[in-house]
């Protein structure tokens, strides 16, 4: 791919503002989708499972909306172009809220996160430096990742919460930007959940009710600061993990991979971005993915919910992930813990088995 050559400066606020507002309206496409019985479900070839027209129409819909908004940035989705062209958009970009969120308020949660900042940018090199606000970023530097509907298997079978719209911004190759919106909740499925962040400002927590159609309503909304883990303290011993595994995908190498950590309980959780958020929300410790499958717009959104919560994600080799525009796609498997101290000590207790899980990928 070619580096893109334009430079624009994007303010940090209203992109959020953005993608917050077409992740939630993405949301109620695929509540329609699902409420019209004729989801349209289709495998894709090479074996990458299902698609629908959820995922088609919200892909079309939110690309459309970034590339009306922000013509020179570059937006990278999961489906194919092909599949989803000839459905006309449904959100108009004037329609679009830029405003939920404003840098002012960002802010006053950069300068109280500063000292745990000052712990997290010995492990994120990719933060904003030393009191310098994040406000603004360059399309040059940046990519959109965009997983329409993550989670297909899950919402083919009805397993609706496991459903996540995932919009994430990498700058530099570095997850600095994210939005997973589940479009259904656990207990009540008729009300969404919106979870955002950054590395400096934190993670955010908004509700969502599609019902609730008055912009003022919209804008009015409460938006949590979510405190984020311990950065510093280590795990026992003897530390018994609460291991996300998925509820479509869980094979017997799966299970003898994750009980090889032991001791281990075993919580099924659906949707690669949906365990990702349960990590950040401290539900569970860690998510791990020892096999190939996982591609960037899988992750870009969700990682930066971990990140912003001072937990740690490597790949199997324990490295960064990074999300490099003219990259493969791919990310070669995933561990993320709380901190990197859990992180370390399921890597230890890995040991035996991580020759064979290395093996797989090169
Ligand atoms: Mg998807």
């Amino acid at each position: 791919m070619v580096e893109n050559s334009n430079s624009e400066q994007i303010s940090v606020a209203e992109f959020i503002s953005v993608i917050v507002y077409l992740a939630e309206k993405s949301g109620n496409i695929i509540r329609e989708v699902y409420r019209s019985k004729d989801i349209g479900q289709e495998e894709k070839d090479f074996g990458q499972g299902p698609v629908t027209i959820a995922d088609l129409r919200v892909q079309r819909n939110i690309e459309y909306n970034l590339k009306q908004l922000y013509p020179t940035l570059n937006v990278q989705g999961e489906e194919d172009p092909a599949t989803y062209a000839h459905f006309p958009p449904t959100i108009a970009p004037a329609d679009i809220t830029k405003t939920l969120i404003s840098q002012d308020f960002l802010n006053s949660f950069h300068a109280k996160r500063a000292p745990y900042l000052d712990q997290l940018r010995k492990v994120y090199s990719e933060s904003s430096p030393d009191a310098t606000v994040f406000d603004k970023f360059d399309v040059k530097d940046a990519v959109v990742w965009i997983d329409p509907l993550d989670g297909t298997s899950d919402f083919v079978k009805g397993n609706l919460p496991a459903v996540t719209v995932l919009i994430g911004l990498s700058i530099k190759g570095h997850s600095r930007i994210g939005v997973v919106h589940n479009p259904f909740g656990d207990e009540d499925q008729s009300k969404g959940r919106t979870l955002f962040g950054t590395i400096e400002h934190g993670l955010f927590r908004i509700e969502y009710d599609e019902e609730v159609k008055d912009r003022e309503a919209y804008l009015s909304r409460e938006i949590k600061y979510i405190e984020p883990f311990n950065f510093t303290d280590s795990p026992p011993e003897d530390h018994s993990f609460t291991v996300a595994a998925s509820l479509s995908h869980f094979s017997a190498q799966m299970k003898s991979i994750i009980e090889s950590i032991h001791p281990v309980s075993i919580k099924r959780i659906g949707g690669a971005g949906n365990k990702c958020a349960n990590v950040a929300l401290g539900v569970v410790d860690t998510y791990m993915h020892p096999t190939a499958g996982l591609k960037y717009w899988d992750l870009c959104a969700s990682e930066i919910l971990i990140k912003a919560m001072g937990g740690y994600t490597t790949n199997v080799f324990e490295e960064r992930l990074t999300y490099p525009a003219d990259g493969d796609r791919q990310l070669q498997g995933l561990i993320i813990a709380r901190n990197p101290q859990y992180h370390g000590m399921i890597v230890r207790r890995l040991a035996p088995l991580m020759q064979g899980i290395r093996a797989f990928f090169r």
